[in-house]
Parts: structure tokens; sequence; C-alpha cells
């Protein structure tokens, strides 16, 4: 199996490596090979590693030569979001703000995929600071849709989803705030994990809203996405917010959920995430995807949750008002680009979040001052707060009667670029379907359960209890088996 492709996922290439079939060697430089290939038009990687992605495979392929043990990952060729420290490259997060700044150490995630063996051949792509839905912001240009060019990736995750659904690396890690790793997922025909908040350490993260931000994979199957979190995910002494529940055997999740199927799982289906005017492609395909669990044994129960209908509103005061803090920080002073021939330390300061910002940074910064300032915080900030409350309170309230929650992960497929350009809150309000699980801070995951009549990907999103990643992957992993497998544009035809 010479021609073994990153596009076939772990279980397939960790097997082809162990029988002499393909080695890490062959594998990075088939990456390397499709992203040279393929990326000048999708424009998914704003760095690739060669020599380190190479030193690291070579390195792999020693140690199996002689009989040493390598890790759960080994010579699997990956992806990390730009917004993620990897020591010694570049992290620009997408921002002009963010030149010339090269991470001094590794993230967690990053530190913890090295020590699986994992072959790390680039950054990735993104809406800057991670702010968006389409990928179109970041200061590299924007990201196009591997299943049609003329679309967006979505975002803020596209670069990871991209070069997944392109078959440029097996899996890719993203950041997920109100819906980035889910989103751009369910748009390129893939599955992205946002796991439960605290589960993955946050250390090395570039932040965006800190009670939100949590790191997930993407990746061509439930079973691959499992894998990625058990080695990333897990308490971190580095990360006060990473809980220190220990992590359950996932891949063990998901084989039992696979072997166990649908039946005795009761689906809850929230009225609000069905609301009057979802895109007919949107209702239709997800509507005939919960038939089809529930012919495969899958009990639905329909939910009413009131509260989540008002999660974008929300959402969109919190995670201004936290960017708003986090991104204090980035001053021309301390990292990055400095604007030049300034006459004091204000108008430096200035000048250089002027010039280091794009628009829609700048207008999140505004909107999230604005919501914390005096005589205005009350009457926005905590009232979303205690809106985050009651969704919180209404999710776990229905998980005493369901066992996960399933829904559309996007009110659309996805959308041209450029399309939604001139309409920040038509922008926003793609994250309606995303966000409550973000604001509960629970473990949700899109997997493709189907295509438009044009053939756009649709995803399904599932939602479970804090802390049962488990009990998502095994529901996951039943709910893929029933339904129609994704056309693989990277992988075996
Ligand atoms: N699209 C959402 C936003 O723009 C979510 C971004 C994210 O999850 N990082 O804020």
């Amino acid at each position: 199996m010479a021609s073994a492709r990153p596009g076939d996922g772990i279980a397939t290439l960790l097997a082809a490596q162990e029988g002499g079939a393909t080695s890490a060697a062959h594998l990075v430089e088939a990456s390397l090979h499709a992203i040279a290939q393929h990326d000048g038009e999708l424009n998914s990687f704003v760095r690739v590693a060669a020599d380190a992605a190479r030193e690291q495979a070579a390195r792999v392929d020693r140690r199996r030569a002689q009989g040493e043990p390598v890790g759960p990952l080994a010579g699997i060729p990956l992806g990390i979001k730009d917004n993620l420290l990897q020591q010694g490259l570049p992290a620009q997060a997408g921002s002009r703000i963010l030149e010339g700044f090269v991470a001094p150490v590794d993230s967690t995630v990053v530190a913890r995929l090295r020590a699986a063996d994992a072959v790390l051949v680039g950054k990735t792509n993104l809406d800057e600071f991670a702010m968006g839905s389409g990928s179109e912001t970041s200061v590299h240009g924007p990201v196009r849709n591997p299943w049609d060019h003329r679309r967006v990736a979505g975002g803020s995750s596209g670069g990871s989803a991209a070069a997944v659904a392109a078959g440029l690396v097996t899996a890719a890690l993203g950041s997920d705030t109100g819906g980035s790793v889910r989103q751009p997922a369910a748009f390129c025909g893939l599955v992205g994990l946002k796991p439960t908040y605290g589960r993955v350490s946050r250390s090395g993260l570039i932040a965006f809203a800190s009670s939100l931000d949590q790191v997930g994979p993407l990746a061509s199957c439930v079973e691959d996405a499992a894998r990625i979190l058990q080695v990333i995910g897990g308490p971190d002494p580095a990360d006060a917010t990473a809980a220190p529940e220990p992590l359950p055997d996932l891949l063990a999740a998901c084989r039992q959920g696979r072997a166990a199927g649908l039946p005795g799982i009761r689906l809850g289906v929230p009225r609000q995430f069905f609301p009057p005017g979802l895109d007919p492609r949107i209702a239709d395909g997800v509507g005939q995807a919960l038939d089809a669990l529930g012919r495969a044994g899958a009990t639905l129960v329909e939910l009413d949750l009131p509260a989540t209908a008002h999660g974008d509103a929300a959402y969109y005061l919190i995670a201004p008002a936290e960017a708003a803090a986090n991104l204090a920080r980035f001053d021309g002073v301390r990292y990055g680009r400095r604007a030049a021939g300034v006459a004091d330390v204000a108008e430096l300061y200035g000048r250089s979040r002027a010039e280091g910002f794009g628009p829609e940074v700048i207008r999140r910064l505004l909107l999230g001052t604005f919501a914390l300032s005096a005589g205005y915080q009350e009457r926005y900030y905590l009232r979303a707060l205690q809106t985050r409350t009651l969704i919180r309170e209404e999710l776990q309230q229905a998980f005493r009667q369901v066992d996960l929650i399933a829904g559309p992960t996007t009110p659309g497929p996805p959308y041209l670029l450029g399309e939604l350009a001139a309409d920040p809150l038509a922008q926003y309000l793609q994250d309606c379907f995303t966000i409550p699980a973000s604001l509960a801070g629970l473990p949700a995951l899109s997997l493709p359960c189907g295509v438009t009549p044009e053939g756009l990907p649709v995803g399904l999103q599932l939602l479970a209890p804090a802390f049962q990643e488990q009990r998502l992957l095994a529901g996951a992993a039943a709910a893929e088996a029933c339904l129609p497998p994704p056309r693989r544009l990277g992988g075996p035809a």
C-alpha cells in the first residue's frame, strides 16, 4: 500500500505503517506534495514546516525500525490552527498585529501531539483572532471550500477544515468559542468535536473569549476525532481551567457505541433548532438524518428549550467583552508589529492597534468595551450572563429526559465567498445552533449527514452533558454507521 494517503484515516495509516506498507516518511511527503499541489488555491495553510515535519517523520520511522515503541499518533500528518503556539514557528492568529511573533514555547496540545509522535506539517489559516464564520478576515487571505471553491470553508477554523477535507493532512486542530470547530466541519463534510469546557488545556492558545474557548479536532471520522482528543485532553497544571477529571477511554467508547447501535438512545430534538424559515436544504437534510436514526432504533423526543433561542444575543456580548480584555495586551510594545514614526507612547498604542487589527476585530473590541462600560454593564453584559445561566440550566434539565440532543450544526449550507461580507449580523447568526453548547460549556460534535441537492455538505450536531464525551462519541459512532458516508475528496474514491 505504497499509495497510502493522509486522507485515509488514522487506524488505516497506523496499520499500514506497522505492516510495512507505508512509512511516516512516505506520508509526510504525500502530505507536503498535496499541499504544494492544491493549497495555492485553497489557502488552508499559512505556514508549512516541511523540514521539521520530515525530521519528525524520520524519527518515527527510525524508532519503528529499531523495534522501539511509538506513540498513538505515530507518523500521522496533522495541521495546527495558527492561534495555537508551536515552538519556533510564527503564530499570527490571522492578524497583522502579530506579524513577526515567533512562538517561544509549545501550547500544551501541540506538546502532547508531539509526544504522541504525530507529524505536525504546518499552521492553518483562520479568521483574525478566531472571530468569524467564513475564514475570510485573515491577513493571509480567505480560505476556499474544497467542495466548491467559490464558497467559504466555514470559520474560524476554516483552514483546518479545508486541509482535512482536501486530504492534505489526516486531521487538524481547531479552536471553538461559539462554533469554530463544528461549523467549518459541517461546511466541509467532516467530524468536528468541541470538548467540554475544561476538558482540553488552553495553555498556549491565543485567547479570544476565555470562558468559552476550547481546542478540538477536525477529522474525517468519529474515531479519528476520539483518538486526537484522547491525546490532547486531560488535566494540565499549566491551565487552571483544565479540569481534573481524568479522560476515559474514548476509542473504546466509539467501538462500544458502534457495536451497540442506537436502540435505547433517547435523542432530544429541540423545536428551537428548527425555527420557521430555516433553510429547507438544512431542514430536509437534518430531518432525513434524524428519521434514519429513528429507524435505526433511537427514540426521538421533542424538546422545548426557549432560552436557547437567545444564545446569539448573549454570546455576542460575552465573547466581545472577554475579547476586549484579552486583546488589550496587543499594544505594539510586547509582541508583534509596532507602528512607526509616532511621537509618544499613547500614539504608539493607538496607531499600532488601529493598523494591526482588521475591521471585524475592531468591531468586536468596540462592542465588548461598550458592553462593559459603566452604566451599560448591568443592562448588557450582566443580562447576557443571566441568559447564559438560563441556557445552561435549561440544557441540564433537558438531559434528565434524554441522552443526547440533536439538530442542525448550521442554519444553511456553505455560503459564497464575500456573500455576507457587508452584513456582520448575518454572519453572527451563523452560530445560532452552535452557541448554546458553547455558553453551557457542553461537549458537542458535528457529523456529516448528507448533502444538499446541489451537493454541499450538511452537518448534524449532537450535544451531551458536561464531561460525557464518552456518551457523545459512542452516540456519534453509532449514528455515523447509519448515515450516508460522506464523499471523500482527498481519500480513496
Ligand atoms: N463565529 C463565531 C464568532 O465569530 C465563533 C467563532 C469561534 O468559535 N471562534 O465569534
